[in-house]
């Protein structure tokens, strides 16, 4: 039975997966080594649990109730007697493989999981004792907001210690989680990057990057397409993810980066955070393409509106077919990931029905 949370990590996730079990009613204990991440812990949280309150999710009391069931504690050795420790310290490897270590042997009970986004969780948990107790919890942002939650089963993970984590996100925190294997990108960032990349090769002189987008939102009835999407993302962030995978996955040719994104991300225009990427921003509003990415183009004739949804909504069910094929994940988890992740109204396989 899981009562007491250690968050390790008091950034961005960190701090709302502290949120998050706070609101549920869990005890939680916050570890981060840098003090001005640990001292900036209370105020963040406080802003937050205001901001709740003010859209009317949680009364005054509940909010002031959570706030005060979360502690910060500066050293690592403070998380012994938690039952389950969520890990969001930053994406290196080696630094996650150390903590795991230590963590492995400062709660010999408890369950074990990591927050990675694009890190095999069995490497993660290469020096931990028991990996049988180890997994992953890959929460979206913001984790109070987003209800989805990618569980990371590998090879050492026991039945009992998935089952009880499962328990613990879908009761205790009523998340919706999905299982997944523990492979490059799980499945989200898997089976959508086609929906990136191939929405690049896509564009050229005559079929312009508001057309797709445009095609996705009229055809797909997505609330944003590809090149907006990876304005909104960071083409760096974006960038960075599609590389990550495309290693892991031993560079097939469907996931090859695009020439321009890495032109705009060398330029330092990567998206809406500097005014600049696929499109132009003023007030945070989309003023026109970025000249510079449109002028990198390759020559071509105009794709009609259907055809660019087709193409890319095909792309990105044969991703999901690969995923099934492989025994990584079920259509239905597949399915549910994409809608609750991306917000779309049905999932690759329902678009086929
Ligand atoms: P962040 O940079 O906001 O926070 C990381 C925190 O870890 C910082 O407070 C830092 O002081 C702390 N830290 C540094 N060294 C540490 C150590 N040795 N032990 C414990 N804490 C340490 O990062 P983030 O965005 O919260 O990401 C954390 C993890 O969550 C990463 O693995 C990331 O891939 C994953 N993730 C991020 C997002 C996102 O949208 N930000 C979404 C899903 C998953």
């Amino acid at each position: 039975m899981i009562q007491r949370v250690a968050v390790v990590g008091a950034g961005t996730m960190g701090a709302g997966i502290a949120q998050l079990c706070a609101q549920a009613g869990f005890s939680v204990k916050v570890h981060d080594p840098l003090p001005a991440a640990l001292a900036a812990l209370p105020g963040r949280l406080k802003r937050s649990f205001d901001a709740a309150v003010l859209k009317g999710k949680l009364s005054t009391q509940q909010a002031e109730r959570a706030f005060h069931s979360i502690s910060a504690v500066p050293e690592i050795a403070d998380l012994a007697g938690a039952d389950l420790v969520i890990e969001a310290a930053p994406e290196d490897l080696a630094l996650k493989q150390d903590l795991f270590e230590k963590l492995s042997g400062i709660c010999p009970d408890a369950l074990l999981a990591t927050n990675t986004s694009s890190l095999s969780v069995a490497e993660i948990m290469k020096k931990a004792q028991s990996p049988e107790r180890t997994l992953g919890v890959h929460f979206f942002n913001p984790p109070v907001a987003m209800k989805l939650v990618e569980m990371i089963r590998t090879e050492a993970t026991a039945p009992e210690a998935f089952q009880a984590a499962w328990e613990f996100l879908l009761m205790g925190l009523r998340r919706t989680p999905v299982d997944v294997k523990d492979v490059p990108g799980f499945i989200v960032n898997r089976v959508m990057r086609p929906y990136y990349v191939t929405a690049q090769r896509m564009v050229s002189s005559r079929t312009s990057c508001a057309a797709v987008d445009e095609s996705c939102r009229s055809i797909g009835g997505v609330p944003m397409g590809p090149f907006e999407l990876m304005d909104l993302i960071g083409l760096d962030t974006n960038l960075a993810i599609t590389k990550a995978i495309y290693e892991a996955l031993g560079r097939p040719e469907r996931f090859a980066p695009s020439a321009l994104q890495e032109k705009l991300v060398s330029a330092g225009e990567l998206g809406r955070k500097t005014g600049k990427g696929f499109y132009l921003y003023a007030d945070g509003k989309i003023i026109g393409e970025n000249p510079s990415a449109t002028a990198a183009l390759p020559q071509g004739a105009d794709r009609p509106a259907k055809d660019i949804w087709s193409n890319l909504a095909g792309a990105i069910i044969l991703e999901a077919e690969r995923l099934v094929s492989e025994g990584t994940a079920g259509a239905h988890d597949i399915d549910t990931a994409i809608k609750l992740a991306m917000n779309f109204p049905k999932g690759p396989f329902e678009w086929q029905k």
